[in-house]
């Protein structure tokens, strides 16, 4: 399971410090074996559609469950509903949704300076991509739950848990599709979900146009926006962060958005946040003492 266990953090702190995470290197070796189970048992195309509906649906969850709920408060809704976003969000396996916040919360604050957990501008694409989660530094980062989710027992539970959902999701799609649903309709569209996400660490701070003069090196790259249905639209997301439509104009699709409006409809989320019209065209940002390293 990819994450880290809820533990108090003086513990965490003092046992972590940075060297190779040997559990998320088994993890991540054994979840990119996973798929090739299916040259065993074959496959099937119920696997193959459950892959495809399941990247689409837990792509929908980390952008706007993990990122912009949990990380940014960037619309509300219910505590039932919040449930449901934070369940979704965690049969990606990206650990706890309170875990998740707090390390994205650090990556704004020191977005591409040498700190940043997961810039490319410092230690490359393939340490942003994926590396830094196979070394314990970022365990430190994530820590600690603070913030008014914290407050939710249901989602400190989740936190001591992170495993429960993913798990009843394989379980689920093995009794259902047999072998093939593990192989495919979980592990290989886990797999997908993962590096979607994680392009955003690396190739949208890399690669992409920049309208904004951000104080980072984010860039709007299309490419992952549309794996990510609107996620890679990255220098848009780090100038307006409580934003929860990243896609700024017309051109720039951005699905997760749209489907919070749908959502917004049925009354199961309420004040969506969006930039002001107005502040589209401010492209200037204030630096701050901490923030004003700019690579790029
Ligand atoms: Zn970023
Ligand atoms: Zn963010």
């Amino acid at each position: 399971m990819l994450g880290e266990e809820a533990m108090p953090a003086g513990e965490r702190s003092s046992a972590t410090g940075d060297r190779l995470y040997l559990r998320n290197v088994i993890y991540f070796g054994a979840l990119h074996a996973l798929p090739l189970g299916a040259l065993i048992t074959g496959a099937s195309r119920g696997a193959f559609v459950a892959a495809a509906v399941l990247y689409v649906v837990r792509i929908w969850f980390v952008t706007c469950g993990y990122h912009s709920y949990f990380s940014h408060r960037a619309f509300k809704t219910s505590r039932w509903f919040q449930l449901v976003l934070a369940i979704g969000a965690q049969t990606s396996s990206q650990g706890s949704v309170l875990g998740w916040a707090a390390t994205h919360r650090y990556h704004h604050v020191h977005a591409d300076a040498p700190s940043d957990l997961h810039s490319p501008h410092h230690r490359g694409l393939w340490y942003a991509h994926i590396g830094w989660l196979l070394r314990t530094e970022y365990l430190a980062r994530s820590q600690p739950r603070t913030g008014p989710f914290a407050a939710f027992p249901e989602l400190v539970w989740l936190d001591r848990h992170p495993y429960v959902p993913p798990v009843c999701l394989a379980t689920a799609l093995a009794l259902g599709l047999g072998w093939p649903g593990l192989f495919i309709g979980y592990g290989l569209s886990t797999l997908a979900v993962y590096h979607a996400t994680f392009a955003v660490n690396s190739l949208a701070h890399r690669f992409g146009a920049r309208p904004y003069a951000t104080p980072d090196g984010s860039r709007n790259n299309w490419l992952v926006a549309l794996i990510m249905l609107g996620g890679g639209w990255h220098n848009n997301h780090h100038r307006f962060p409580r934003s929860a439509r990243h896609g700024l104009r017309w051109w720039e699709l951005d699905v997760s958005y749209g489907v919070l409006v749908v959502l917004g409809w049925l009354a199961l989320v309420s004040e969506i946040r969006v930039p002001r019209p107005e502040s589209l065209s401010e492209h200037a940002v204030r630096r701050t003492p901490e923030r004003s390293h700019r690579p790029c």
